[in-house]
């Protein structure tokens, strides 16, 4: 069986001690490779290699940066087939979605932040006939970069990129569930230049690996996305070191649909941000709130088409749907229907597990579920599930709506749907989010902060925030 390695001062290799641990195809619930796992003795050997790389990456001059991390993206997009096939069998994901969204997303990003850094300039602050300030923006070092398994490489470049754009060397863990694309993505920095120990992906668990990565004290920051449980951990062990800390956590999205919006958009919208990615993106609005004067006919014409959807093995053309992520996952989402059930939800459509003909028949696959009936404050209502399911609720006013939207812990982001230009204004002025769509989903400019508020994290990725978050202002004043 195949064994994936670490890739550590621009080689690959494997893990010290010497330990490796499965890795699952969701398509099919069997094993289909081993990954490393790897312990602080891993991690100690990325931070030497990253030490010693830190003078030659950081005094390169900007272009020439830049000029690397293009070769990395486009070697990326030359790779494109065997990186969409390999995302899509690691993560379970329809192989339409990876080709579409995952990988060409991890090509811009490296494309994006390699170009940005030639336009990001620092700030200078004249004091009329005093003096002037000008404010140095300096890499800080070696830092961290731990991603989740719901868009593997999408996420990992995500902060990678800016990361290595401002000058500095990194330590980077996967997901454990989904560890194959960044494995390949050792190769393609090789191939584009990258000098050895500027960036090291490291594989394993996240209480192992992930801990002695947030634990060692000459990583200067950490850039975290996953679970709010984790980031509370991670802040707790990071902050008395006074590391600088970017925290990308869970979701809880309203969806607010009002009688006056453009249905039909909104419908195939609504699918979409219900059950893109088998409900795995932290952006997918879980809990549909409609205007009680179109809710039956919202009702009605939804669940005939959330029926309709087509669950199938990842690699299917047809396939909407494809598996969840992982067995203790698909469990999880499946006890929240139970919950549901409990707390007086009817399930409208779905509910259940599939189960596909060989060889997928020991798959993840579940049917997208759409939930009736329960109150805005119930367990259901309020704590993240990550799967493919939503419920839906009426609301009278716009007061009564707001209240329940922001009645949860989290605050990533919301979708507004209506035609009254002032009312969405208004709405997305009070919504508690880091992102509000209005009439839309999941557009994205990378140029805009990206990050939520409460339980959603704290910072913001994207644009100049990420390449503010990975520098140092050091301010020089200069006497006239
Ligand atoms: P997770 O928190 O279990 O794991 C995320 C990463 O952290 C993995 O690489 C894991 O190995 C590592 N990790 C786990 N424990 C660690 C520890 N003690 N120290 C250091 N690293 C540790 O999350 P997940 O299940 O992989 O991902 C799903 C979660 O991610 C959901 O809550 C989802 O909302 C969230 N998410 C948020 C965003 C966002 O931008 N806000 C985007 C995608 C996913």
């Amino acid at each position: 069986m195949e064994k994936l390695q670490n890739f550590i001062d621009g080689n690959y290799c494997a893990p010290v001690e010497g330990q490796y641990m499965d890795n699952f195809e969701p398509a099919t619930g069997k094993v289909y490779c081993q990954i490393p796992n790897s312990t602080a003795k891993d991690v100690e050997l990325a931070v030497i290699a990253a030490e010693k790389a830190y003078p030659i990456w950081s005094g390169m001059s900007i272009d020439e940066r830049s000029k690397i991390m293009v070769k990395l993206s486009e070697g990326i997009e030359a790779r494109m087939d065997e990186f969409v096939k390999a995302e899509s069998r690691d993560n379970g994901k329809p192989l339409s979605l990876a080709a579409h969204v995952d990988i060409p997303r991890a090509v811009s990003n490296f494309h994006f932040f390699a170009t940005a850094i030639l336009h990001y300039a620092s700030e200078s602050h004249n004091m009329e006939g005093v003096g002037v300030n000008y404010t140095l923006r300096k890499p800080l070092g070696i830092v961290g970069c731990i991603s989740p398994w719901n868009l593997p490489l999408y996420l990992f470049s995500w902060k990678i990129a800016p990361a290595l754009a401002a000058g500095n060397c990194v330590i980077a863990k996967p997901s454990e569930v989904t560890p194959y694309t960044a494995y390949l993505l050792g190769k393609v920095a090789q191939e584009a230049g990258m000098p050895a120990g500027v960036l090291n992906i490291l594989h394993g668990q996240g209480g192992a690996a992930g801990d002695a990565i947030v634990k060692h004290p000459k990583i200067k920051a950490i850039s975290f996305t996953g679970g709010t449980q984790t980031g509370e951990y991670i802040a707790r062990t990071a902050a008395p070191m006074f590391k600088k800390l970017s925290l990308e956590l869970g979701g809880k999205n309203p969806n607010i649909i009002f009688a006056d919006c453009d249905f039909k958009d909104m419908l195939s919208t609504t699918l979409r941000s219900s059950f893109a990615n088998q409900g795995q993106i932290c952006l997918c609005g879980s809990r549909i709130f409609v205007e009680r004067s179109i809710y039956d006919k919202f009702k009605e014409e939804f669940v005939s088409r959330v029926a309709d959807t087509v669950v199938a093995h990842p690699d299917d053309p047809k396939a909407k749907l494809g598996a969840v992520v992982s067995k203790p996952h698909m469990e999880k989402v499946l006890s929240y229907v139970e919950l549901a059930k409990e707390e007086g939800g009817t399930v409208l459509t779905g509910g259940e597990r599939v189960i596909m003909d060989a060889p997928y028949e020991e798959g993840y696959y579940l049917r997208p579920t759409v939930i009736e009936g329960l109150k805005f404050d119930c367990r259901t209502n309020q704590e993240e599930i990550f799967g493919p399911v939503v419920t839906i609720t009426p609301f009278d006013t716009e007061e009564e709506v707001l209240m329940m939207a922001n009645s949860t812990q989290y605050g990533l982001s919301a979708t507004l749907w209506t035609s009254d230009l002032k009312r969405a204004h208004r709405m997305a002025d009070k919504i508690d989010a880091g992102i509000v769509w209005i009439n839309a989903w999941l557009v994205r400019d990378l140029r805009t902060p990206f990050g939520g508020v409460k339980a959603s994290g704290v910072g913001r990725e994207g644009g100049w925030e990420a390449l503010r978050f990975f520098t140092e202002p050091k301010n020089v004043f200069v006497k006239y």
